[in-house]
């Protein structure tokens, strides 16, 4: 399937937020956002366009889909399911998006991005309850186990990783046995404990046109 591979600090700049896709890139003086904050392509004294309603709908829905590195056609997919439950549609988004695989290695701190999460699931290295699971779309539900494949745990990344992984912050919906590496989902993540930065309420308007 096709994905955004061009420079992923241009999706910042257009969105005009932080969408930290760059791991502890983002937190360096080197951020595209810090140095050059201007949307891509614009001269340099030209000002920011003032958005419409639609663009202001068009922008939350790209920040994340940008964010949680998911495609069109399956970000709307995901609208979909979320407008199906019970509940606010725009939260039940935020938390199908919450509960994939790939983010929720993400959070865990097993990679410092998503697209990173993204890598190391399709490339088989993540068991999802004793099973490879190389699908970053799967996903997760309460009680769920997400550890290391047992070859894993021998790679110079993993062996780099057991050391750092204690000055991560985990989401208070996840645990990690931290000497083995398990997580383990503690409950379905609430719209309260997931950070992001989007309007969801401008997502279900853009999407009920
Ligand atoms: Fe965005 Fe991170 Fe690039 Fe900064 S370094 S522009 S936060 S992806």
């Amino acid at each position: 399937m096709a994905r955004y591979t061009a420079a992923v600090c241009r999706l910042c700049r257009r969105s005009g937020d932080k969408l930290m896709l760059k791991g502890s890139r983002c937190f360096s003086p080197k951020c595209a956002m810090d140095r050059r904050p201007k949307p891509p392509g614009q001269q340099p004294m030209r000002r920011r366009r003032r958005l419409s309603d639609r663009g202001i709908q068009l922008r939350e829905k790209q920040k994340a889909r940008y964010s949680y590195g998911v495609l069109e056609r399956q970000f709307r997919r995901f609208f979909g399911q979320a407008e199906r439950q019970a509940g606010i549609t725009g939260e039940n988004l935020l938390v199908l998006l919450e509960r994939r695989l790939d983010n929720v290695v993400y959070r865990l701190g097993f990679a410092d991005s998503r697209a990173q999460a993204r890598q190391l699931v399709m490339h088989g290295h993540i068991v999802l309850n004793g099973r490879k699971t190389d699908i970053p779309s799967a996903l997760v539900k309460e009680g769920d186990t997400i550890n290391w494949k047992e070859s894993s745990t021998r790679t110079e990344y993993y062996k780099q990783l057991v050391p750092s992984i204690e000055s991560k912050v985990i989401p208070s919906w996840l645990s990690l046995d931290m000497e083995k590496l398990i997580g383990r989902v503690a409950s379905l993540p609430t719209p309260d404990e997931i950070e992001a930065k989007v309007e969801w309420q401008s997502i279900v308007e853009y999407y009920s046109r």
